[in-house]
């Protein structure tokens, strides 16, 4: 099966049950300043989840284009990417449990042919303030499911909801396909990271609403929203066992298995995997609006930071960073009918790539060297300090996991902490001056403060994941 085939399947199905097809909206979420980026299809239709009418009803489907920069860590692993297609279905206080269950348990066994007996599910399994998601779990036993197939966890598994807001919330029951490993542990289940279950299909219940006291009540439109990945099922439907060996990544790791067979480099399969990853992720970023360029905020950051991550793999292996260019055409041929703004913007995609590139590379060399330099004249059961991470990260523009990444590599850690405080006290500094620039235009000042505290807490978040905090 083809991905543009599992396309069509998908929302061939549920037009059929009465849905209508929404065009995949930007990767840039319009008129929510709180994300950077669209994470799930439910994003674009949060207004009609609270309640507004939608224009084309109360069932709809999509294919939406996702990027989840809070995933980077975990790419070259066998299923996760920072960008991918995720199609969802919707139901805006239409169906609920019995008819959405129903809907996918049909498309799974009957449209993907997957066996019964490879599929586990998770449900909600209750707490001091809602009770077990029994209603579920007697609709899965119903389709034949067995106990042993069903898991029930708690809030941190099947509970979706933005943690301690107010508003529409709810359990979820999520689909997994087993690949057919054995169990690592008697404890083994769904939630376990050792590659035995892969998550498909998250089918979300709004059903409640949080107060400000923290109780629950019924929400007055009960609504479904599903989100299921594309990449994932197609690794999936054609017995493989990663998403780098489905059609959507063949084509850019062939082309990067010539570039280092040709050049006689070596480079490690994970690093191969992210630069696929990343180069397909800054193709779909720079060809979404043209809005975006490489920057030291927000969006601009993010992008900034998976080409310089690149940049830095193809240095390491001694391959030409004008290559990645080379990679880009790849992504932008083997994308253009499904997403016809690659192509329209490819010019765009192939200066802005190239133009960073170029400025990165004016300073890469000289950060390295001075890191080295550090490394070989400290002792080795030092952290690189950190002051030099962030001189590293503020004059020669490496963002602060890059320098973990290559101290790592060195056997050698960053101290953190200092590193952290450091780069406070320079956000406060700006921020200040922030004030001082927007003073008498409270709307404009209020706005900059906003993106300076995504930027400090985007940062956090990255800081936390290398330390292992989260
Ligand atoms: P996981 O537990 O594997 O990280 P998730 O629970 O974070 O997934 P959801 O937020 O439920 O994922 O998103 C719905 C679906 O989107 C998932 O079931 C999965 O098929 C797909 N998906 C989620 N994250 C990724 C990712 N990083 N790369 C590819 N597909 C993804
Ligand atoms: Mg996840
Ligand atoms: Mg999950
Ligand atoms: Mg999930």
């Amino acid at each position: 099966m083809t991905a543009s085939e599992l396309r069509k399947m998908f929302v061939d199905f549920f037009k059929e049950k009465g849905h209508k097809v929404i065009a995949s909206a930007s990767l840039m979420p319009e008129n929510d300043p709180t994300v950077l980026f669209t994470t799930a299809g439910m994003h674009p239709l949060v207004p009609y989840l609270l309640g507004e009418s939608h224009p084309q009803g109360r069932r709809l489907t999509s294919i939406q284009k996702c990027l989840r920069t809070g995933d980077i860590d975990e790419v070259g692993d066998d299923t996760h990417l920072t960008f991918f297609e995720m199609m969802g279905n919707w139901s805006l206080g239409d169906y609920f449990k019995e008819e959405v269950i129903s809907m996918s348990f049909d498309f799974l066994t009957n449209v993907l042919n997957i066996p019964i007996e490879r599929i586990a599910v998770t449900v909600f399994e209750g707490d001091l303030t809602v009770p077990k998601d029994t209603e579920t779990e007697a609709i899965w036993k119903n389709k034949g499911l067995k106990q042993t197939q069903i898991y029930a966890y708690g809030r941190e598994e099947n509970w979706w909801g933005p943690p301690g807001q107010t508003g529409p919330c709810g359990p979820d029951t999520e689909i997994f396909y087993d690949m057919g490993k054995a169990k690592c542990s008697d404890h083994c289940g769904p939630a376990c990271k050792c590659g035995k279950y892969v998550e498909i299909w998250n089918l979300v219940f709004m059903k409640f609403k949080r107060e400000a006291d923290g109780s629950f009540t019924e929400f007055k439109q009960k609504n479904v929203d599903t989100g299921m990945g594309l990449e994932r099922v197609l690794t999936i439907f054609n017995g493989k066992t990663n998403v780098y060996d489905t059609e959507l990544f063949i084509p850019v790791m062939t082309h990067l298995n010539n570039i280092i067979g040709e050049l006689d480099a070596i480079m490690s399969i994970r690093d191969k995997r992210i630069i696929c990853e990343h180069i397909r992720a800054v193709c779909f970023i720079l060809g979404d609006t043209q809005k975006i360029c490489p920057s030291n905020t927000e969006q601009g950051y993010i992008l900034r930071r998976l080409i310089r991550r690149m940049i830095r793999l193809f240095k390491k292996a001694g391959i030409n960073q004008n290559y990645l260019c080379d990679l880009a055409e790849v992504i932008i041929r083997q994308y253009q009918d499904a997403y016809p703004e690659l192509a329209e913007n490819q010019t765009f995609i192939k200066e802005q790539l190239q133009n960073e590139i170029d400025l990165f590379l004016k300073t890469l060399d000289m950060g390295l060297k001075k890191a080295d330099q550090y490394l070989e004249k400290t002792d080795i059961n030092t952290a690189l300090s950190g002051e030099l991470a962030f001189k590293l990260y503020d004059t020669y523009g490496f963002p602060i996991e890059f320098t973990c990444e290559l101290a790592r590599e060195r056997g050698r850690s960053v101290d953190m902490e200092s590193f952290r405080e450091k780069f406070t006290a320079h956000q406060n500094k700006s921020r200040e001056g922030a004030a001082e620039k927007f003073k008498g235009g409270l709307a404009d000042h209020s706005m900059e403060t906003a993106r300076l505290h995504t930027a400090t807490h985007l940062l956090n978040a990255a800081l936390r994941k290398v330390l292992g905090d989260e």
